[in-house]
């Protein structure tokens, strides 16, 4: 195993310096080719995401295969602008000079991809590293094995194999990568690891980008008008149990919200949930399942403390067999239990009251700081304080996971176009209905950077922001022989000093 990761590493460097990857032609053959792979196998992510994860299609394709499709769009219809040097303008003291910025490749990079969207959040650095013109060797995750064989197996046949490589394997691979020497390091995943691969990388001085997790806690303001309050809800469930059953790091982790508002709140969440999910939930096919039977034990152990038991208002039926875990709700588990220390990433929903939504912002700074947070509120006061008093990766009012997956108005027409079209031939696919629904509900902003802070993670990307995550923005200054001032140089002498 050794020896092949060197001799790909050493294949992906030969790759670099052959400096072809540096060219736009071959930047965009990848995305090209890329899109196509994900078009042509669609149906094979849709079933590899369901064997890894239980994932229904409409999620599948809203956030994981339109991701990818959505993201490799935009990089290719922006790279030219992207490459494109910017030109800065010189203060008078450095005339006759130009000034200018120019967008390098950082070299091979290397990607760790996660579990919980093993195809976007897998290929998404991917194509910022391409865009950027760098070779890249992507690490998929183990505990989506259907996912990870899938892109190990595809992505040769696709793409430059020379130049993007993707390897399987475990912690022990894992930990091989992090002993060879790359030029930056993408990791996904938990903040534990995070640890590791950052004092790794410092062996090299690699930069890395860590996109990690932790809770994203959501303030409910009291909220006065019915609509507003159904769409609150639904929009929550959405960002809790809609995404991958809660194993997702900007997922909806606890509520805050004030006591007196509480129980109409979770009467509304109680009705709706049935509602999306059935009497019976957890034979409800719109669930993911836990991905695996430790992360399944974990959940259920968090449910085991006796005084976290006593807080559960809904929910609560685990099935082992299938590793399904209800929506479940806890109303004010005890604060120093696991359930409210640790990230959940699960299908269960703790709810804290308070007595002043205001309390809201001392909770959320006592604790570290999260990848987002999530404010459902009409007071424009209580906005700007908590963008102002509060640290997290991104904020987001009103709605949940928007900020990651949300439409961009050209695309939404055209897909809107393309089903209209459909349509009027009275030939609708389910496929198409799909996109139709997801591209007019959530989709990846490229507009907005994506990344935390603090133990969230650093490091930005989506769109512009992947290309400059994965590039180095190289300073350039052409002066002219033209005009030199004697007074630069010594010796500094009276007569220097003088004038
Ligand atoms: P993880 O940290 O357990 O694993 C991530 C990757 O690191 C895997 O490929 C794994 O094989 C590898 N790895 C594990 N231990 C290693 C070691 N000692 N040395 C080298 N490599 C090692 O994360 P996970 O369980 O796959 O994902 C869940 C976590 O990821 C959650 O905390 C979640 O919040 C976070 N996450 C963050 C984002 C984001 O965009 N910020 C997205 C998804 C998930």
């Amino acid at each position: 195993m050794g020896g092949e990761l060197e001799a790909s590493l050493v294949e992906l460097r030969h790759t670099f310096t052959s400096g072809r990857t540096r060219s736009a032609s071959w930047r965009k053959n990848q995305l090209r080719a890329l899109l196509k792979l994900i078009h042509d196998k669609e149906n094979n992510i849709f079933e590899a995401l369901f064997q890894d994860l239980g994932k229904h299609q409409v999620e599948s394709y809203r956030d994981e295969i339109g991701v990818i499709e959505k993201s490799a769009t935009n990089a290719l219809d922006c790279l030219d602008k992207w490459m494109a040097p910017t030109k800065r303008r010189l203060p008078l003291l450095f005339f006759p000079a130009k000034g200018e910025v120019i967008s390098e490749p950082l070299g091979v990079v290397l990607v760790f991809g996660p579990w919980n969207f093993p195809i976007s959040l897998a290929l998404d650095p991917v194509i910022g590293a391409i865009a950027a013109g760098n070779t890249v060797m992507l690490k998929a995750s183990e505990l989506a094995p259907a996912c990870a064989s899938f892109l190990a197996e595809t992505i040769p046949l696709y793409m430059d194999s020379k130049a993007v490589k993707v390897i399987t394997g475990g912690v022990d691979v894992g930990e091989q990568l992090l002993q060879q020497k790359w030029d930056k390091i993408f990791f996904t995943g938990s903040p534990r690891v995070g640890r590791v691969v950052m004092s790794a990388a410092a062996k090299h001085l690699t930069p890395v980008a860590l996109e990690l997790g932790g809770k994203c806690p959501t303030i409910v303001d009291t909220l006065s008008s019915p609509s507003d309050i159904e769409t609150m809800v639904k929009r929550v469930i959405g960002g809790k149990w809609g995404t991958c059953s809660g194993q997702a790091c900007v997922g909806v982790d606890y509520i805050l919200v004030e006591e007196k508002f509480a129980p109409t709140m979770i009467d509304i969440l109680k009705k709706s949930i049935k509602n999306m999910y059935g009497d019976s939930p957890i034979n409800s096919k719109y669930l993911c399942r836990i991905v695996n039977k430790n992360h399944f034990e974990r959940l259920h152990k968090l449910l085991e403390d006796p005084l976290v038991a006593a807080s559960i208002i809904h929910g609560g039926s685990l099935d082992k067999e299938k590793l399904i875990i209800e929506p479940t709700i806890l109303l004010n588990p005890p604060l120093d239990a696991e359930i409210m220390t640790e990230e959940i990433f699960g299908p269960l929903l703790p709810i804290i009251t308070l007595n002043h939504i205001q309390e809201s912002i001392e909770f959320i700074n006592s604790r570290p700081k999260p990848l987002t947070i999530y404010a459902f509120t009409k007071d424009e006061t209580f906005m700007r304080q908590i963008v102002s008093e509060t640290s997290s990766g991104s904020v987001t009012f009103n709605d949940t996971i928007v900020q990651v997956f949300i439409t961009l108005y050209i695309y939404y027409c055209f897909i809107k176009l393309e089903f209209h079209f459909l349509y009027i031939k009275g030939n609708i696919l389910e496929r198409n209905q799909l996109k139709f629904s997801f591209v007019c509900l959530q989709f990846v902003c490229d507009v907005l950077p994506f990344g935390g802070v603090g133990q969230s993670g650093f490091g930005r990307y989506h769109g512009k922001y992947s290309f400059d995550t994965f590039s180095h923005e190289k300073a350039i200054m052409q002066r002219s022989f033209f005009i030199d001032l004697e007074h630069r140089y010594p010796p500094w002498d009276d007569f220097k000093l003088k004038f």
